[in-house]
């Protein structure tokens, strides 16, 4: 199959639509990362999505749909805070968990009983969506465990030959993936930290916890469990700016093309070495994150990642991708 990457036009739109509607699937940018998209009714699709992922089955897949779409169509189940968290935040990287109606395929919730829903606000995620008026199921467009993909290019990357369809729409600005946020329960759980911060929901919410897995429970969200956004190279986090070039000095000396990633107030600390920048602030560092561990993985042999000093808010979420691209 040959894959066509295409600027989003009119005319891809409806192509796209179509691709879907048939049963394809088609990558498609939105403002956290480009996402591997099919229609959430066809079960066929949906099996597709794991098949060409390499995704474990247990792993449920987020329905997104476009600003005009009726929830109700697809969830019933609303806490009160849940309708001032849409107001907030919607349209924006703030995916929910509901409890399923089980309207869509039965695959999308890999057997749970919640459906996680998404309202982006990428303007060419919502132009597809619109044209597609169907949720569309989008599962970050990457290899399982593979690094996120945050342009065409790194889609390509991953799956050229095995899609039909990449919507280019340029880079995206946020670089991780939405916020998870279970809203079954009286208060708003954190599953995956992203964007849209707990100190953000608490504002709106009085209250948000983030989740933890008890010792013998299932795991209310499974992609938490397992090694992901891994390079190809190895990569390793070290605790401070000290021992990452002790790391760093020590894997040249050996012949294996290290480069330091860092970001923030760390990048004053270094000494001039082949460096991935991940930028200053913890946007900046949330943007670049994807970019700089495909580059790593271009251009290194091993990346040493210095852990940032800024521990909150969005840099929860760059810490939580960081961590598991550097577990072994
Ligand atoms: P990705 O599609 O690659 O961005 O990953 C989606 C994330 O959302 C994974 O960590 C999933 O485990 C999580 N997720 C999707 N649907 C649900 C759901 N119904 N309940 C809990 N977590 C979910
Ligand atoms: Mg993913």
């Amino acid at each position: 199959m040959k894959t066509e990457v295409k600027k989003i036009t009119a005319e891809s739109l409806r192509e796209a639509s179509e691709l879907i509607r048939a049963g394809e699937l088609v990558a498609f940018p939105t403002e956290t990362v480009y996402g591997l998209g099919a229609n959430a009714f066809d079960d066929d699709a949906v099996k597709r999505i794991f098949q060409t992922k390499g995704r474990p089955s247990d792993n449920p897949l987020i329905a997104h749909v476009h600003t005009d779409y009726d929830l109700k169509k697809l969830v019933d189940f609303d806490p009160p805070y849940a309708e001032k968290l849409r107001k907030a935040f919607l349209p924006g990287p703030l995916t929910m968990v509901y409890p399923s109606t089980n309207k869509v395929s039965p695959f999308v919730s890999a057997g749970g009983s919640t459906l996680a829903v998404r309202v982006p606000s990428h303007r060419g995620a919502q132009s597809f969506l619109k044209e597609v008026d169907l949720p569309v199921v989008a599962p970050s467009a990457n290899r399982s465990k593979h690094v996120s993909p945050t342009s065409a290019s790194h889609v390509l990357f991953d799956f050229d030959g095995q899609i039909p369809l990449i919507l280019d729409g340029g880079r995206s600005e946020g670089g991780i993936e939405s916020t998870v946020l279970d809203v079954t329960g009286e208060i708003p759980l954190i599953l995956r930290e992203g964007l849209i911060t707990r100190e953000m929901i608490a504002s709106v919410t009085g209250k948000c916890e983030k989740y933890v897995r008890k010792e013998g429970e299932i795991a209310r969200s499974p992609g938490m469990m397992y090694k992901h956004y891994a390079p190809a190279c190895p990569a390793y986090l070290c605790e401070s700016a000290e021992e990452g070039v002790a790391l760093y000095r020590k894997l040249d000396q050996e012949g294996k093309n290290p480069y330091l990633m860092a970001g923030g107030v760390c990048l004053r600390e270094l000494p001039p070495l082949r460096l991935l920048s991940l930028g200053d602030t913890p946007k900046e560092m949330a943007a670049n994150l994807y970019e700089k561990l495909r580059e790593g993985e271009r251009v290194a042999g091993a990346v040493v990642a210095i852990r940032p000093k800024e521990q909150d808010g969005i840099m929860a979420g760059v810490m939580d991708r960081l961590t598991r691209a550097c577990r072994s």
